[in-house]
């Protein structure tokens, strides 16, 4: 018998490795994986490209115009080797989402209703079909309220941090500190919880898996027996 397709939601606080577990399931279970921290990431590399952030300050009326005019254009593209990389414009921008100057103000532009506005349409589109993984922070609140599986991921600031600390440290960055890392994390944790739009919150369907003390392993098995679980009820 064919199985049922459903929708999943990670959301959870940052650097918790959701699209790490996100991605691996989605590979296991044969679904479509979007990160949508990276929709947010990209839309904050155009604005610092164009210099419409100066400091904490966004010129919030030439993003919109950008918006509405359609020069943001962000998809996903596969690669070669099984992967998928954040394209803007055309332009493999993986690189760039992910360093710190994107991260030190990704949760201000996050925080624009406008712009949440635009990502959560796009979401729901890739989205329409069911069989998708989708992470990020206003999943199982907002973009896919009835999903049929929702995670909400944690772990302590301490261990999040050093877990981004070694994935920069891994891809070349030797200046940045756990410190500002830690900074960060615990940063944009209080302006996604905060924030008037969408807030990061758990769904009150939502299924917490805290993963301080678990390896990859496990938390990739306690998802797809999750999985499981939900597609054979
Ligand atoms: O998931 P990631 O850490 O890459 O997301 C970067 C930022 O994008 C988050 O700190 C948050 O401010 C924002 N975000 C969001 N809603 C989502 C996904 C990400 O506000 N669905």
């Amino acid at each position: 018998m064919a199985q049922k397709r459903i929708t999943i939601a990670i959301d959870g606080h940052s650097s918790t490795g959701k699209s790490t577990m996100a991605k691996a399931l989605a590979r296991r279970i044969g679904y479509a994986y979007v990160d949508t921290g990276a929709m947010y990431r990209a839309v904050t590399l155009f604005a610092l490209r164009n210099k419409l952030i100066k400091g904490e300050q966004v010129d919030e009326k030439a993003l919109r115009e950008h918006l509405k005019r359609g020069d943001i254009a962000i998809t996903f593209r596969p690669t070669k080797e099984g992967k998928s990389v954040t394209v803007l414009n055309g332009r493999n921008v993986e690189r760039y989402i992910r360093s710190m100057r994107v991260s030190n103000v990704v949760s201000i532009i996050a925080a624009i209703g406008f712009v949440r506005k635009a990502m959560v349409k796009q979401q729901q589109a890739m989205g329409k079909d069911k069989g998708v993984v989708m992470d990020g922070r206003d999943i199982g609140t907002v973009v896919f309220p009835d999903a049929e599986m929702k995670v909400f991921a944690t772990a302590s600031a301490e261990v999040r941090a050093k877990r981004r600390y070694d994935e920069l440290r891994a891809k070349g960055d030797t200046t940045t500190t756990l410190e500002e890392v830690l900074e960060n994390v615990t940063e944009r944790d209080r302006i996604d919880s905060t924030r008037k739009e969408s807030p990061l919150r758990q769904a009150d369907d939502a299924i917490v898996l805290d993963n301080s003390h678990m390896t990859l392993d496990e938390q990739n098995e306690w998802l797809y027996q999750l999985y499981l679980s939900r597609v054979r009820s």
